[in-house]
């Protein structure tokens, strides 16, 4: 059952936050969807589940248009291609994955005037690999100016998918990186309030590190399905 893998989860939420002393409250689940049917997301949305992530804007609309009947919150996690702003500025609430100027432009140019504006977190590459996406830490302050000064954006904070390391102590240092790039922001003014951080793998150790969003999609759907057309 859906529903039982959700309750399972928010458990596990639920006692990460208690070990290190934080307020369960203070973390949100975003139920990652990509590769899931409609119907699986209905289920999880009838327990309970508002936020939900995807990572291909075409696969995504399909779904969204389907669920419009449900009040539910999309976040957009993929990688952003310049020929889908337009798609993800109009059916999203959230963008986790912003890492270039050029799209943070595009978003606010075609963020709907009458919609509010578009949360967005920039993706910070904590670790060199090119076939991410994401900003190296040096870069995320000038991206984080540049977003500010767009009306239609939001910038709520900082993103990361790090590689998988060998301990959950050591992944956990990994996500603690991130936490200090948005000290930084911080100690510089800009005030931001989300560090979008941990998967089913390792989502206990980013909430250790101070996660308050992580994207889960295995631990509460099971295996994705392939998508025809991807
Ligand atoms: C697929 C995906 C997730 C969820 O991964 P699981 O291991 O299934 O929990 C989280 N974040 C991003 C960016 C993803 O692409």
């Amino acid at each position: 059952m859906k529903s039982e893998r959700l309750a399972q989860v928010t458990g596990r939420i639920e006692a990460a936050a208690r070990r290190c002393h934080r307020d369960p409250g203070s973390i949100s689940l975003v139920a990652v969807s990509k590769q899931q049917p409609a119907a699986a997301i209905r289920m999880l949305a009838d327990a309970g589940q508002r936020d939900f992530g995807e990572s291909y804007a075409l696969e995504a609309l399909s779904k969204i248009g389907e669920l419009a009947d449900l009040a539910l919150v999309w976040h957009f996690i993929g990688r952003l291609q310049g020929n889908k702003t337009r798609a993800v500025a109009e059916h999203f609430a959230w963008v986790h994955t912003l890492d270039r100027e050029r799209m943070a432009d595009r978003l606010n140019e075609q963020r709907a005037p009458a919609a509010p504006a578009l949360n967005v977190c920039i993706q910070v590459q904590l670790v060199p690999e090119p076939q991410k996406g994401g900003v190296p830490p040096e870069a995320v302050e000038p991206l984080a100016r540049h977003v500010l000064a767009l009306p239609r954006l939001k910038l709520r904070g900082l993103m990361c998918i790090p590689p998988a390391a060998e301990s959950e102590a050591a992944q956990q240092a990994l996500f603690a990186r991130l936490t200090e790039c948005s000290a930084r922001l911080h100690g510089n003014g800009i005030e931001t309030d989300t560090l979008s951080m941990g998967m089913s793998d390792d989502f206990e150790a980013a909430i250790a590190a101070g996660s308050t969003h992580v994207r889960i999609g295995t631990a509460l759907f099971g295996p994705r399905a392939p998508v025809a057309g991807l």
